[in-house]
């Protein structure tokens, strides 16, 4: 691992690709026991479905997606939201018009906030790189633009590249390889910064970019994990503060 002052590491790139949760976005994914999922959907105007068909259907949509997200074999044909929905046993028999409201819920429950420092930090980065963001999300990318929207940031990514468009989830190269694609500088000049080891360090070394390791928690790495160039406890430790 090359040891470099955080601040000083971009200034070695032409162009920077972004991960998004836990990267710069938070307080996504609110999947679990507590989590009520009938509120959310009688919010968004649902009034057909029981509380108990809903907890039961959303938490079954979530750890199968979840189940399948894991599987390295999987990360060519991740399933939508909604196609998953269908073939729950709670979701037989509902029509398009609930089906689509419960895909909605899970979306609500799983966008995050790009708070405002990263926002601000978003914004200086741009004028000195070219800018990218290669996204998991299992939901439709809606919820998402809109939240980049009023961060005032998605005009700053010169290329947007988030999972659920196709059926690939990283650490599949392809979603790397369309970003970079997009991007007026070579592979070698362009950097990956990201929070998964598994999603985002092998997945963009694999595909031949330089990368940064956010390493939130200060966990480190275990043996067999995969080797990131550099590491930093959170994307604001890459500029001068
Ligand atoms: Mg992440």
């Amino acid at each position: 691992m090359t040891r470099v002052t955080a601040p000083d590491i971009l200034s070695r790139f032409a162009a920077v690709l972004l991960d998004m949760n836990g990267t710069l976005m938070f307080s996504g994914d609110r999947f679990g026991p507590d989590q009520d999922y009938a509120a959310t959907y009688r919010t968004l105007g649902g009034s057909r479905l029981t509380t108990e068909v809903v907890q039961a259907t959303i938490t079954a949509c979530y750890e199968t997606l979840e189940r399948i997200y894991n599987d390295p074999e999987r990360c060519d044909s991740f399933p939508r939201v909604l196609d998953t929905l269908r073939t729950l046993p709670h979701a037989q028999g509902l029509d398009d018009g609930e089906l689509k409201l419960l895909e909605d819920v899970v979306a609500q429950h799983e966008r995050g906030q790009v708070p405002d420092p990263y926002a601000v930090l978003l914004r200086g980065l741009a004028r000195s790189h070219p800018l990218g963001l290669v996204a998991n999300i299992l939901s439709r990318k809606e919820l998402w633009l809109e939240e980049f929207r009023r961060a005032g940031v998605l005009d700053l990514f010169a290329i947007t590249v988030f999972s659920s468009d196709g059926s690939s989830v990283k650490p599949s190269r392809k979603l790397f390889d369309q970003a970079v694609s997009a991007l007026p500088v070579p592979r070698s000049g362009i950097v990956f910064v990201g929070d998964s080891l598994r999603c985002d360090i092998a997945g963009a070394a694999g595909a031949g970019l330089a990368t940064v390791w956010i390493d939130r928690a200060r966990s480190g790495r275990r043996a067999g994990d995969p080797q990131p160039d550099f590491v930093v406890q959170d994307l604001l430790d890459l500029v001068r503060r």
